[in-house]
């Protein structure tokens, strides 16, 4: 095949919230086909009516674009296998049923869901799996519309297959069945539609999650039964729980993808996350751009086992991001996530005031985030919270009019400071000098004292940020506090 020709395509079902091995789903797929120049598809698969969801293919292509991974053919773009949802394509699936059917490859299923429900209850109290072409009706009625469609199994034997990933694969016939093709709701069944899908839309490799593979001996059979050459199979590890032992599920921590983007989680993290979750470029080399990742994805490289899913690793890698970005680039993502006292500030150009900030933050952001709960003092006088003063560890040993007295030299101090960092950090210097305390006493009282909060950048840098009336001002603020009662 030439490498042009790949045709990859993401085949999502919208049945509920974007989770992370959901979205690995899309990102490998996207980076095969970009990686070979090909054209990689969005098709949804929306059969499911009972577990549809109204506004999950929305949130799912919102998710999508977020990450870059634009599709050439789908929802919204197009394309020239349109449409791309699958319950627009009904005509298709029949017609390719129709073909089954005249074939003798296909029937009709006669039995009532409580004659099937028995058929179940007797082979599970035998201890047998049940088989329903064990089953299957002698003198099947005419299928039409409204009854399930079964493919009808015709030689049952032993299937050998290759998939790109998991290598050389085999299974006997007992994974063969009689499966249904078209439900009595009138529309195709996973297991039909995407065979008719990826043959219509040319797919070279069918991308999805290792549980498949179960069922590749079903669908190697239809593949025969249809006269179709069956795509490249790539199947993808399982994600596991951090501990290892088992998928990760719901229950296990993993967020939806909505729900990290609102956290804060850069769109580049999160696709260097995801994409190096049972794939790596053979090197220690963990950061990858889009570019990076689109030049180096190879198939041969996605592991067999399951990969872990590591929370901490994506918060390490979410910072490693923030600091990476341009403050600029770093300004346009934190729209929303700034603390509400932000739209409060006086001052005379916020977005410049932001960057500012950024600049400071940047090296000590996890998350976008923080932002909104550690920058508030940035925009807003911070209530005075004497027990913070007094009640700190590094504090304690000073009495109240012990603390005010640091401060008022501070004061003094700043008073007569040039407003760059290099001279404020030289004046603290000769304050602690002068005072003969520590840094960690000092420094600790000036910080509390400016901003009220747990953590703050560089205190120099800090102050020039705040700008020296904003600094004297809640320095005195302070001193009034700690010498009223
Ligand atoms: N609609 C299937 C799912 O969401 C897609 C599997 C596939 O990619 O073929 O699991």
């Amino acid at each position: 095949m030439s490498k042009a020709k790949v045709r990859t395509r993401f085949a999502p079902s919208p049945t509920g919230y974007v989770h992370i091995g959901n979205i690995r789903s899309a990102i490998f797929p996207y980076l095969i086909a970009k990686n070979a120049g090909g054209k990689f598809i969005l098709r949804i698969e929306d059969t499911d009516r009972a577990r549809f969801v109204a506004d999950a293919e929305k949130v799912l292509e919102d998710v999508m674009l977020w990450l870059g991974l634009q599709w050439d053919e789908g929802p919204v773009v197009g394309g020239p296998f349109a449409p791309y949802h699958q319950t627009e394509r009904q005509d298709i699936y029949i017609k390719w049923a129709q073909k089954l059917i005249d074939k003798g490859l296909a029937y009709a299923d006669p039995y009532s869901a409580e004659e099937l429900q028995k058929m179940r209850e007797e082979a599970d109290a035998n201890k047998r799996p049940f088989v329903y072409r064990e089953h299957r009706p002698e003198n099947p009625p005419e299928w039409k519309v409204g009854m399930p469609l079964r493919f009808k199994q015709t030689d049952l034997k032993s299937w050998h297959w290759h998939d790109a990933v998991m290598g050389d694969l085999s299974a006997g016939p007992e994974a063969l069945d009689d499966f249904i093709l078209i439900k009595s709701d009138g529309l195709p069944t996973y297991n039909f539609a995407h065979i008719v899908d990826d043959a219509e839309m040319e797919t070279t490799h069918t991308t999805r999650g290792v549980e498949y593979v179960s069922s590749t001996p079903n669908y190697l059979a239809l593949y025969e039964a249809l006269e179709l050459t069956p795509p490249i199979f790539v199947s993808f590890p399982h994600i596991l729980r951090p501990d290892g032992k088992k998928k990760l599920g719901k229950r296990d921590g993993a967020k939806s993808v909505t729900e990290y983007r609102e956290e804060g989680y850069l769109p580049e993290a999160m696709l260097n996350f995801l994409a190096t979750l049972g794939w790596n470029d053979g090197t220690e080399q963990e950061i990858f751009t889009m570019a990076e990742l689109m030049d180096k994805f190879e198939i041969g490289r996605i592991q067999r086992s399951g990969a872990r899913f590591d929370e901490n690793k994506l918060i390490w890698m979410n910072g490693q991001w923030i600091r990476r970005l341009p403050v600029e680039e770093l300004y346009t993502q934190s729209e929303g996530f700034w603390p509400a006292s932000s739209g409060t500030w006086v001052g005379p150009d916020l977005p410049a005031y932001k960057k500012q900030i950024l600049g400071l933050m940047q090296d000590r952001l996890k998350t976008l985030g923080d932002l909104r709960t550690g920058t508030d003092y940035f925009f807003a006088d911070p209530a005075v919270d004497l027990q913070m003063m007094t009640g700190d560890k590094k504090l304690k040993s000073f009495s109240e009019a012990e603390l005010a007295d640091l401060l008022q030299r501070t004061v003094t101090k700043l008073n007569d400071t040039e407003w760059t960092s290099e001279k404020i950090q030289d004046s603290l210097n000769e304050l602690l000098v002068e005072t003969g305390k520590k840094p960690v006493q000092l420094f600790s009282l000036i910080r509390i004292a400016l901003t009220f909060a747990p953590f703050s950048p560089a205190l120099n840098e800090t102050m020039v940020v705040l700008g020296k009336n904003v600094v004297l001002a809640r320095l005195n603020r302070a001193i009034e506090a700690l010498t009223s009662d």
